[in-house]
């Protein structure tokens, strides 16, 4: 079996008007050299897929109506600024519904068998627009938006969906805060010290979704020990048991020890230890599928080596990635990490076993 990428020359045309905006096009342009660099695309074990334009039922499934509209009119209008980091152009909004289609198509494509996973290489990126709200460089939340699309079209019961951006997910998290259908499992720099300030491990969800809303704050400078730690602690035993029959992946590449917006200590080695790990538990899943989609990411070398491992894991191209890790202090951030889980532990063990 193969593994899909979704891209699209299409995606640099969401412009920020202000040209040092971190979320440039020139990411994905780094991102389409490295990967031709390792001749990804020849290879056998892999097949591009070209995105679709999300419908306008698919994102009012999950945005409302005034979002959508406030979006459509902006471009519309020639751009403008939505919030103070997120920046509409005249062509965003085509280019945002290409996005959340990039990765529709993408599980589609898993579904009908006719690739084992996906990574979507897309931007504008998703995960911190909420029902209501474009904020964060994001318009429409991608992820959301296709695990919504599995629900429906897909009659499927339980999706995962684990983000492992440096920022909280704050926008995901609003969307299936009430839901027991999509399990949302997010780690993320400590809100006290990253933007959007929300992510906390007391936030586990309401009503039906009460436990299935589960956020990992980690310090700032945790470096790939810890934080593998914790996703082999929580992320991996919950997803385990929650037996889902999709896995979507938020991956955003800010974690890596050089991104220039936050402050994690990750080496590509935990990229590839995090997709060894899914594909893993995807083995689970109606045809062991699962979805990767771009979010964050703003180094140079995390995001074209960091995309580069993941997709080399997701598809067995092995490929490898040298690089001296960064000097931290491991200790440290291990205790952290160590009474943050166990935390966690105490305060989901109503709801999952440890
Ligand atoms: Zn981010």
């Amino acid at each position: 079996m193969t593994t899909g990428i979704v891209y699209s020359p299409e995606y640099l045309e969401h412009i920020p008007t202000r040209s040092t905006h971190p979320e440039a096009r020139r990411r994905l342009i780094l991102i389409k050299q490295i990967l031709d660099e390792y001749n990804v695309f020849a290879n056998p074990l892999i097949q591009l897929i070209e995105p679709k334009t999300a419908t306008p039922e698919d994102v009012l499934a999950v945005h409302s109506e005034k979002l959508f509209e406030l979006v459509k009119h902006t471009s519309e209008e020639g751009g403008g600024y939505l919030d103070p980091d997120t920046v509409a152009s005249q062509r965003t909004f085509e280019i945002a519904l290409l996005a959340a289609g990039g990765v529709i198509e993408a599980v589609e494509q898993c579904v009908q068998g006719t690739v084992e996973n996906s990574f979507a290489i897309i931007r504008p990126p998703g995960h911190h627009a909420t029902k209501k709200r474009a904020m964060g460089f994001c318009f429409f939340n991608n992820v959301a938006i296709a695990a919504n699309y599995l629900l429906k079209n897909h009659e499927m019961d339980r999706v995962a969906i684990l983000d492992i951006d440096s920022h909280h997910g704050n926008g995901t998290q609003d969307i299936f805060y009430d839901s027991s259908e999509v399990l949302y499992i997010s780690l993320h720099q400590d809100p006290l010290t990253c933007y959007p300030g929300t992510g906390y491990i007391e936030d586990l969800g309401v009503g039906k979704g009460l436990g299935y809303n589960v956020n990992i704050p980690l310090r700032p400078l945790t470096t790939d020990e810890p934080y593998l730690y914790a996703v082999n602690e929580i992320a991996v035993p919950i997803i385990d048991q929650f037996e889902p029959e999709f896995i979507l992946v938020s991956a955003g590449y800010d974690t890596y020890y050089r991104d220039p917006l936050t402050h994690m200590a990750l080496t590509t080695y935990a990229y590839k230890e995090i997709f060894r790990t899914v594909k893993e538990l995807s083995t689970k899943c109606k045809n062991n599928a699962f979805v990767t989609a771009l979010e964050g990411g703003y180094s140079q070398r995390g995001l074209q080596m960091g995309v580069l491992i993941s997709i080399s894991e997701m598809a067995g191209l092995g490929i490898e990635v040298e690089e001296a890790p960064p000097e931290e202090n491991h200790d440290i951030n291990y205790e952290y990490t160590q009474k943050i889980v166990a935390k966690l532990k105490n305060s989901l063990s109503a709801f999952w076993n440890f």
